[in-house]
């Protein structure tokens, strides 16, 4: 039996059958059927996206024996030549290999002659960014007075180094990178036709990792097939990726979160017995992580896209009630350290063994658990699946966070392992805002990157009739634009619970009232004072000096 690769026997023949890229389709399929199709194209994207499938089906479409339009017969000499690749006026032209100006000069010369079997020649240059400038300009002269008989798709993975000569005689579409759905229900789709048995869960991992390309998802596909020996299951397919379950990942968050280094460890030992990749399963964990902090801040965003997607969710939603915020954010910070780190520990397993035991010994700084209150009417926490046990033990040990802890009030642009200070007004109903409470109160403000940055630097003047007056300093003034006033004065009506008008006005910081930044840079700056005489001060740094004639050199001393 001879055996086509999924990726080509399953190659889109018409602009029906090709997945995504929507926008892109609609421009064509007008374009041909009102014949007023545009002469170059540039499509940007990665790689696999359907570049050469959309010149293909382009090809085609221009070229039927039928006549022109977006449903070519396929079955026309000319529709069979494209489909099997043999379509002499189909120039497909790979720049990467292509760039010195005499090849280009050489394919240019060519443009004028008139296609040799169809109405029109078109040619495919992939990765044109790549020719040089020379061949840009042979390029460009054919450019401003193109054959009418010739159409261009050029296609690049970055369109920035294109000159702009090039790119204003183009009609520009960004190619998107097929989200997790697209490519799985179309490889659920060809293996339903191909009468191949598999789990939905094993096609959306695959999907994940194909990294939004539907032709490495496919080649993915091939290889889970024959690994699977004819199935593609959940487990085969983590088994070839050398990738970890969800549920896996789950555990060990649940694990780091529960303080539980046992069962940390022992999933990490779990992992290596079932020869998993550790700097693929760290960038699950990041992955996964950054998941739950979407969840935690912009819920809205995060939403499932299919059903595979779901329960997965609902388990990241749970763990995304239970952890603070900061704690996500140090746990990320320290699991990029690692990744970044794993290829000087002796072996991965160390590398991996080592992050956790650090996320471990980092972690309980930040969670204040004298201060927690067990919330009266603490609803049960949901079961997710048996197999995540520390749920029980997490939610008898930590309960509810402090109110003024809340998901929906914390800030979006915590630094990663910064703390929120704990706020001095707390529970009243209405905050009397004044110089005093102002860093506290903006220190908790859900804000955007934009309207954090004026919050920070500006400083408190008053409040007046509903009217709050800020100062900016002359350098900061920028930072007072329309979008992050308003951002700013709608997050403080929330804040205090009336609408309020913001008033931002150029002048000096107050130094009654000093700003959110000039109090961190005070911080930084104290606590970098501490550290030099923590240095000066230490007994091994004095006998060092004495026995070495040693120097501290002052710039290295970094606060810890
Ligand atoms: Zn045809």
């Amino acid at each position: 039996m001879s055996y086509l690769v999924l990726a080509r026997k399953w190659r889109p023949k018409t602009f029906s059958e090709v997945i995504g890229q929507q926008h892109v389709l609609r421009a064509l399929i007008n374009g041909l059927d009102q014949d007023r199709l545009h002469h170059a194209f540039l499509f940007a994207g990665t790689r696999g996206v359907g570049k050469t499938t959309l010149a293909r089906i382009l090809a085609k479409s221009l070229n039927c024996e039928k006549g022109v339009s977006s449903t070519p017969c396929g079955e026309c000499q000319s529709c069979q030549e494209v489909d099997s690749g043999r379509f002499v006026d189909l120039i497909e032209v790979d720049a990467a290999s292509r760039t010195k100006v005499d090849d280009t000069r050489e394919l240019l010369d060519n443009v004028q002659y008139a296609p040799s079997r169809g109405r029109y020649k078109v040619y495919l240059i992939d990765e044109v960014h790549m020719l040089s400038t020379s061949s840009f300009n042979a390029l460009l002269k054919t450019l401003e007075e193109p054959p009418p008989h010739v159409k261009f798709l050029f296609a690049t993975t970055d369109p920035q180094k294109l000159p702009v000569t090039i790119l204003s005689r183009c009609l520009q579409f960004n190619l998107r990178r097929l989200d997790i759905p697209q490519i799985s229900g179309h490889l659920a789709s060809i293996l339903q036709q191909e009468n191949i048995e598999f789990e939905e869960q094993a096609l959306a991992e695959i999907a994940r990792a194909a990294d939004g390309s539907m032709r490495d998802a496919l080649s993915l596909l091939d290889q889970a097939i024959s690994f699977g020996a004819g199935s593609v299951t959940t487990e085969h397919v983590h088994e070839m990726l050398g990738s970890i379950s969800q549920q896996q990942l789950h555990n060990l968050v649940a694990a780091l979160f529960n303080q539980d280094g046992q069962a940390a460890l022992q999933q990490s030992e779990e992992l290596s017995a079932q020869g998993r990749d550790f700097k693929k399963t760290l960038d699950e964990l990041l992955v996964s992580l950054q998941r739950i902090a979407t969840l935690q801040l912009v819920p809205d965003l995060e939403e499932s896209d299919s059903a595979i997607e779901t329960a997965s969710n609902e388990q990241l939603t749970i763990l995304s009630q239970q952890i603070p915020a900061e704690t996500i954010q140090l746990l990320y910070q320290i699991a990029l350290h690692g990744k970044r780190d794993l290829p000087y520990a002796a072996d991965p397993k160390s590398g991996f063994d080592m992050t956790l035991l650090r996320m471990l010994s980092f972690q309980p700084m930040s969670i204040d658990t004298s201060n927690t209150v067990t919330a009266p009417n603490a609803k049960p926490q949901p079961v997710v699946k048996p197999k995540i046990e520390p749920q029980q033990s997490y939610a008898e040990s930590v309960s509810e966070p402090k109110p003024e802890q809340k998901v929906a009030e914390q800030t979006p642009t915590i630094e990663a392992v910064e703390i929120t200070p704990e706020p001095t007004v707390v529970n009243n109903n209405t905050i009397q805002l004044n110089s005093t409470n102002w860093l506290d109160v903006t220190a908790r403000l859900k804000l955007t990157a934009f309207s954090r940055q004026l919050a920070d630097n500006a400083s408190f003047v008053a409040l007046e009739d509903k009217t709050i007056s800020l100062a900016i300093a002359p350098e900061f003034a920028h930072l007072a634009n329309d979008k992050a006033i308003s951002r700013l004065q709608a997050a403080l009506s929330t804040e205090l619970q009336y609408d309020v008008k913001l008033r931002v006005q150029q002048g000096e910081t107050q130094q009654s009232s000093p700003t959110l930044a000039t109090e961190r840079a005070e911080q930084s700056k104290l606590s970098q004072q501490n550290a030099k005489d923590a240095i000066h001060n230490d007994p091994a740094v004095a006998a060092l000096k004495s026995a070495f004639n040693a120097e501290v050199i002052e710039s290295t001393i970094k606060p810890i």
